[in-house]
């Protein structure tokens, strides 16, 4: 019996309460990592946001959010053939930089992307474990067109139904393995 990747999704990823701070309820994604073969679906089913109806790969970069999405975004891109690009917190990168500051629920946070990272014209896949707020896709959007670039898709491993993440990443497709 095959047991779909929503059901293997489902039971590897944990609800873990208050973490890291009352009232946020965390989704913990490292059982689900510690899996190979969860792990191997759950990145070849990520990949297939990068490719067309013909299989071929239609993006030329794969962006990761620092810290959870470089895990997820490293295998796609190999996968994918492309290449893969961190994008990171605030002082973390050594050359220039483009930066974008979004708000959090409490203060702001800033993002950054290496300003030779994505070509003009590139077009890019963006992955990361959790859509919440959408706070972080829409500064990597930012970022990204900073470059000239263009984000073709966005993939991740779950949305949260009840924050208005779609609403706050405007027109970009996004394609979630899971709703919760
Ligand atoms: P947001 O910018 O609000 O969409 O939040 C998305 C980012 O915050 C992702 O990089 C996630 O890793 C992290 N995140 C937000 N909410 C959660 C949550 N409930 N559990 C785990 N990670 C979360």
């Amino acid at each position: 019996m095959t047991v779909s990747l929503t059901a293997t999704l489902d039971e590897l990823i944990r609800d873990v309460p208050d973490y890291p701070s009352p009232g946020i309820l965390f989704k913990d994604i490292t059982p689900l990592l510690a899996d190979h073969d969860a792990f191997t679906a759950t990145v070849q089913a990520l990949a297939e946001v990068g490719r067309d109806s013909a299989g071929t790969t239609v993006v030329d970069k794969v962006l990761g959010m620092e810290a959870r999405g470089f895990i997820l975004a490293a295998p796609v891109a190999l996968a994918l053939g492309a290449g893969f690009v961190p994008v990171r917190k605030a002082g973390k990168l050594p050359r220039e930089t483009h930066a974008v500051s979004y708000a959090l629920e409490y203060g702001e946070a800033t993002l950054e992307l290496h300003r030779d990272a994505v070509a003009p014209g590139e077009r890019v896949l963006l992955v990361d474990d959790v859509l919440a707020t959408g706070g972080t896709i829409a500064a990597t959007r930012e970022l990204v067109e900073k470059c000239g670039g263009t984000v073709a898709g966005v993939a991740v491993l779950m949305e949260l139904a009840a924050l208005p993440g779609r609403e706050a990443v405007g027109a970009l497709p996004v394609t979630a393995l899971l709703t919760v």
